[in-house]
């Protein structure tokens, strides 16, 4: 009989392992999702060079927008970098999931408790399962130093073209305020485009009706009428700049209950909070695992692979802390602009999450755009409180 493995949350991480498994008949999945669709009210982007052959067959019928390079603009820098960049929207995710998944997605279902054995629903009833995995999405991420990433994203049709074909990834000619302050732009069609005004910044609140007012007053400055927002994004997403695999797992992850993964497994890029190539990389490995496919084997490996990711993620989380400790606020732009001068190479590797030995010195070489001292004593992890 099929091991039955149940998934809470249809975001991002619940998605990719429900459907890392679709082809698998030795494992009958089921999807447990709260809202009325899967995905939420999210854009996901990523860099073609994210993700390997396996990666990318995984995630191209869920892709609604592709472009063949991005921008950055800063004061001192302008510059276009081929690397293909791609879009999932809300929408995109949930079609193409639903329709290779079917039946094993359940909408509207609500999961008030889960243990290694099953989920407890909003209405009282139990669904049991072998291996019980929870992507409910962030939680406190105990053991972790966090600062934010925090945004608001527009999506907005224009009076007329805007006529941009690739993304901003980074404008941060914007006035510097609340930390790194940088308008990342979407063109999704000829008169559509999502901005997002975001911030590096010591607080998570966000302060909507203000930034709202900022968006409006960027596409003014850009010459564009907004005749309509379509809709909206938010996110105050975690920046790493200390860790402790040991206390993030054993938080996460109590004996007796279901394996977390996805955000609330400290599973992203330290530096822009971006999950998907590790959401990726988790589902990949979980699809792969020979049988049976219990909660105590899933969560073996999930744990090592969060020990791993945090290990591996040391040198992002030193880059944190230079942002974050070692300057003045207002500077950070100057950090950021910096880096991207960098060969593309190195600028798609480390976003993928992949920096060799002699790109991490290459970062470092040269006239530090942040005060010695202060780089001296952000070194060690420690120094994160
Ligand atoms: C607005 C926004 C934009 C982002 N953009 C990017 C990006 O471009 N690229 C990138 O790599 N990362 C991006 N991120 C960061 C990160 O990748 C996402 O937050 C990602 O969605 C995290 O995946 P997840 O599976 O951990 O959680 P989520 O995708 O948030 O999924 C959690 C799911 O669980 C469901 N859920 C919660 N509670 C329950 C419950 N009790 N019962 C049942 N279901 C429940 C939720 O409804 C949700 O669907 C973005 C984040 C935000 C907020």
């Amino acid at each position: 009989m099929a091991q039955r493995l149940i998934i809470a949350g249809g975001g991002l991480s619940g998605v990719l392992t429900a459907l890392a498994f679709a082809d698998r008949p030795d494992v009958s999945v089921t999807l447990l999702e709260a809202g009325e669709r899967l995905g939420g009210a999210h854009t996901w982007s990523f860099y073609a060079t994210d993700l390997d052959a396996p990666g990318t067959r995984l995630v191209d019928p869920l892709v609604a927008h592709s472009w063949p390079g991005y921008d950055v603009r800063f004061r001192g820098l302008s510059r276009t970098l081929s690397t293909p960049y791609r879009s999932i929207t809300a929408q995109s995710l949930d079609r193409a999931a639903r329709q290779r998944l079917g039946e094993r997605v359940r909408l509207g279902t609500s999961v008030t408790g889960l243990d290694a054995g099953g989920a407890t629903l909003g209405d009282g009833t139990r669904v049991e399962g072998e291996a019980v995995i929870d992507a409910r999405g962030p939680t406190r991420l105990a053991g972790l130093a966090l600062r934010h990433q925090v945004f608001l994203g527009q999506e907005v049709r224009l009076a007329a073209p805007h006529g941009l074909t690739r993304p901003t990834i980074m404008d941060a000619t914007v006035e510097q305020l609340d930390g790194y302050r940088f308008v990342y732009l979407l063109p999704f069609t000829a008169d559509t485009l999502l901005v997002e005004d975001t911030y590096y910044t010591d607080q998570p609140a966000l302060d909507r009706a203000t930034v709202a007012a900022r968006i409006a007053g960027y596409a003014a400055g850009r010459g564009w009428r907004v005749t309509e927002v379509i809709r909206e994004e938010a996110g105050s997403l975690p920046l790493v700049l200390g860790g402790d695999a040991r206390a993030l797992w054993v938080d996460a992850a109590p004996d007796g209950g279901a394996v977390p993964i996805g955000l609330r497994a400290g599973l992203f890029h330290p530096v822009t909070s971006y999950s998907l190539p590790v959401a990726v990389e988790t589902a990949l490995m979980l699809g792969a695992m020979p049988g049976p496919v219990t909660t105590a084997r899933v969560s073996e490996r999930v744990g090592d692979l969060v020990r791993r990711h945090v290990a591996r993620t040391a040198y992002e989380r030193l880059l944190n802390r230079m942002l974050f400790l070692a300057g003045r606020p207002e500077d950070r732009h100057l950090v950021l602009e910096r880096f991207h001068r960098l060969p593309q190479p190195l600028i798609e590797r480390f976003y993928a999450g992949r920096m060799r030995r002699s790109d991490r010195l290459r970062v470092l070489l040269g006239k530090p755009p942040v005060p010695v001292a202060g780089a001296l004593r952000a070194l060690p992890e420690r120094s994160a409180g």
